[in-house]
């Protein structure tokens, strides 16, 4: 049996990045940056005003004050978008807006409240401060140099990377292509919501579960009809879902009961076994393997099973998949506020809850039948084998949030 490191160094050694595809940066969110993104161009792209207000010479100002304010005469107005035809001379302001570009001669804005418009007989604005060279100005280049590095190969693009991309005029992104994942669920137990409940059946529940955790991984899922415990039925949805989907994901049948047929079936159409058993609980009889450039991700069938083993074992896989520098998921630091603790031989991943404060509470019952907690737990504690974990100590809590 295979220590949960190990079997994930073994998926992770395995699986090869996807080809790289261009897409508009608008449907980037969540995607794998597969290039070396540089900066075109300088952000901001010209010194412009951070404020609406005055665009000054900070040198007028300098005996300003209250007693006897700087009197400039407005010699125009520089609205955003638009680029001022003069320049600012000595004795002179030019009225400007938050982001207007920096008229020529202009160093410092002074802020509209701190200024007093008079119209005799021209427009002038009276300012009782002094200011320094460049106050309120934002500089050509200050938020990105031209030539800067904004992404490298396996950084992953979020709605604010893509308003980068954006604002430097960025219109397509080459990223890793999305693995497309068959997910099939086994036993003759199960059958499909909206049918009546019949003796001895049960309502499949995985499937659902499943499709969106690996679309929050960036896979596509594509979701198979019902598998019955056979080897043929096991064989023929097995090829057809491999022969679809760049790898497919089981739940089910993986266990040493009479009925499991997944690895006899993968390895009946020429999969190869990569390891079975991962010494974690709930999820040990967890399956990796290979088939001509495919991938098997055989989960067992009880749900909270199948979520572990997903979180800790398919998703880094779809995460290196997808080229991703980075598999490790984000653990939050988390106190605990009720002792947990794991009496068995193997490591419990423990359901819990979270709060906003980090207080670290069990979800409820723990058996891995047991939906209820699942569906009311945040995260996920790792329990050491044969532990007691008292009140206050502190854990890493693996959040999958919603
Ligand atoms: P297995 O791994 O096939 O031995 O299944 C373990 C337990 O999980 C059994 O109680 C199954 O009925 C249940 N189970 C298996 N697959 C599903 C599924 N897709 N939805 C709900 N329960 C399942
Ligand atoms: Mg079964």
């Amino acid at each position: 049996m295979l220590e949960l490191e190990e079997a994930r160094e073994r998926l992770l050694a395995t699986i090869p990045p996807l080809p790289a595809e261009s897409i508009p940066i608008s449907a980037g969110a969540g995607r794998i940056v597969a290039e070396t993104i540089q900066a075109p161009m300088d952000l901001p792209c010209s010194d412009n005003s951070a404020m609406d207000g005055y665009a000054v010479r900070a040198d007028d100002l300098k005996n300003a004050s209250a007693e006897a304010p700087a009197r400039l005469k407005v010699c125009g107005e520089n609205p955003a978008g638009e680029v001022f035809s003069g320049s600012v001379e000595p004795g002179t302001c030019a009225r400007v807006f938050t982001g207007s570009f920096l008229p020529t001669g202009a160093d410092a804005v002074v802020m509209q409240e701190d200024t007093r418009l008079v119209q005799r007989p021209v427009t002038e604005a009276l300012i009782s401060e002094s200011i320094k060279p460049f106050e309120n100005v934002r500089f050509r280049g200050e938020d990105v140099k031209r030539g800067a590095l904004l992404f490298s190969n396996g950084a992953d693009l979020n709605a604010a990377g893509m308003a980068l991309l954006a604002a430097l005029g960025i219109k397509q992104v080459r990223v890793h292509r999305r693995p497309v994942i068959g997910l099939l669920a086994t036993g003759s137990e199960l059958i499909e919501a909206g049918e009546p409940l019949a003796p001895g059946k049960i309502y499949e529940s995985n499937r659902v579960m499943l499709a969106t955790l690996l679309e929050r991984a960036g896979a596509i899922p594509r979701i198979y009809p019902l598998v019955p415990d056979s080897l043929a039925a096991s064989q023929t949805m097995l090829e057809k879902a491999l022969g679809e989907c760049d790898g497919v994901v089981t739940t089910g049948g993986v266990s040493v009961g009479d009925h499991d047929f997944v690895k006899k079936a993968f390895e009946e159409i020429g999969g190869v076994m990569d390891f079975w058993k991962v010494a974690i609980r709930p999820g040990k009889p967890f399956v990796f393997g290979r088939c001509q450039g495919k991938f098997l991700f055989g989960l067992p069938g009880n749900p909270v099973s199948a979520l572990v083993t997903f979180l800790l074992l398919v998703r880094p896989a779809l995460l290196r998949w997808q080229g991703a520098a980075s598999v490790e998921w984000p653990a939050a630091h988390g106190t605990l506020a009720e002792p947990l603790a794991n009496r068995g031989e193997r490591r419990h991943f423990m359901r819990v809850t979270a709060d906003a404060a980090g207080k670290v509470r069990s979800a409820g019952a723990q058996g891995s039948h047991m939906l209820s907690s699942l569906a009311k737990a945040n995260g996920l504690v790792d329990v050491p084998p044969h532990s007691n974990l008292e009140i206050g100590t502190g854990v890493q809590v693996l959040r999958w949030g919603g």
